[in-house]
Parts: C-alpha cells; structure tokens; sequence
C-alpha cells in the first residue's frame, strides 16, 4: 500500500502548521517547526504572499499530510462525499475521521498515524473480534475495537498508551485493562478533527 515515506517535518515546515506526525515529539521543544518557521529547503527564504490557487491546494495538502493519504486516495474520498447525502467538505473530513489507522491514533495506541497504520497493517488490531488489517477500513458507530490478545500485541499497544499524552476524542470510547478495548460511540463529524481545516477551499479546488 502507497504511503509517503518521506522526512514528515519538512511538511509541518511546508504547511505552516503542527500536523503530529511524529508522536510526543511533536509536544516537546524538539518539535521542527517550533525551531524554524521557514519552509525546507536549502535557501532560507521567507514565505512568500500565497496565490488563490495557491491558498486552496495548501489546505488541501495540508489536510492529506495529516492523515497520511496520497492524491487518487483522496479523491476517492472526495467522490464518495459527493455522492453522500450532505455538506460535501464536512463528509469529507468525516469520512477521513472514520479510517481505522486514525481510530487506533486517537485512541492512544498509536503515537503517530503512521505508526498506528503499521500496527494495523501488522494485524494487531480486531473490529468486532475479527481481524482487519486494512488502514483505509472505515469504522463504523457501535464497532468495538480491540486489540489481539497475543502478548507482543498488547505490549506494542500499552506501551503507547503509557506515553500518549492527548485526550480520547468524545466519539470514541477507550477501556483500558488487560487487553485495550474502544468503542465507537457515533460517528466522528468535522468538528472532530484536532487541527483546523478551511473545508470549503478543499472542496472548491478538488470541484474545479
Ligand atoms: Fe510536525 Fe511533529 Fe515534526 Fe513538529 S515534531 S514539525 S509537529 S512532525
């Protein structure tokens, strides 16, 4: 499965924005973009006056980098948002919201949404006791979300649940114990995603 491997700083640098990409490091001075305002790139320009265009696919960008999809992805998502009965931008984010790799993140046990794609892709993780390995599943209200009761599964889990220092969103609900547990309460809207995103830029671009 395609994902972007590349140094996930130089996007937080790009955006202008903290995205999380790196897990409690993004909460301590270590964190790139608290160091260096600039752009990457080896000319350390400043940033330059933005063009309409150019307003619209940042937000756009910015939102991808965030949940780690690639372009025809997120089309995709885009499609389906359209075709879905409602607010187009808000359907959208909803639908990012749902992916099983942003579920495993936002309850704690993942640091990173990569990291939490790898548990996923690793099989560490059971919806409704069966298990799904696929970090694009959209969850759905009432899925029970477990973790595998093997030990190097648990293990991998509690050890970033130890670490995770953010809330549980309120659409979610997490157990800890034994063998973590979370439930999905209902289904996550826009107003569920912890960074703020122009929706309406996104959704013009992607219509033109
Ligand atoms: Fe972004 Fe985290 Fe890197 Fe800071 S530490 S620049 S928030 S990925």
């Amino acid at each position: 499965m395609a994902c972007n491997t590349g140094p996930v700083c130089r996007m937080c640098r790009r955006e202008g924005v903290k995205l999380f990409l790196k897990g409690t490091r993004c909460d301590t001075d270590k964190c790139a973009i608290e160091r260096r305002q600039t752009p990457p790139g080896m000319h350390n320009y400043r940033r330059g006056k933005l063009t309409d265009y150019g307003v619209h696919l940042r937000e756009k960008q910015k939102v991808k980098r965030y949940y780690g999809v690639l372009e025809a992805q997120f089309r995709r998502y885009f499609q389906t948002a359209e075709r879905t009965k409602g607010n187009t931008g808000k359907m959208l984010m909803a639908l990012l919201e749902r992916r099983l790799d942003n579920i495993v993140h936002r309850l704690g046990w993942g640091l990173s949404r990569s990291q939490a794609r790898q548990i996923v892709r690793h099989g560490h993780i059971l919806v409704n006791g069966r298990r799904v390995d696929v970090p694009s599943y959209l969850v759905r209200t009432g899925d029970v979300i477990t973790v595998k009761n093997r030990p190097k599964s648990i293990e991998i889990v509690q050890a970033a649940i130890a670490e995770y220092g953010r809330e549980v969103p309120d659409f979610l609900n997490r157990v800890d114990g034994p063998q973590p547990e979370g439930q999905v309460l209902r289904l996550p809207e826009a107003e569920d995603v912890s960074i703020p995103v122009e929706v309406n830029l996104i959704v013009e671009i992607l219509s033109r």
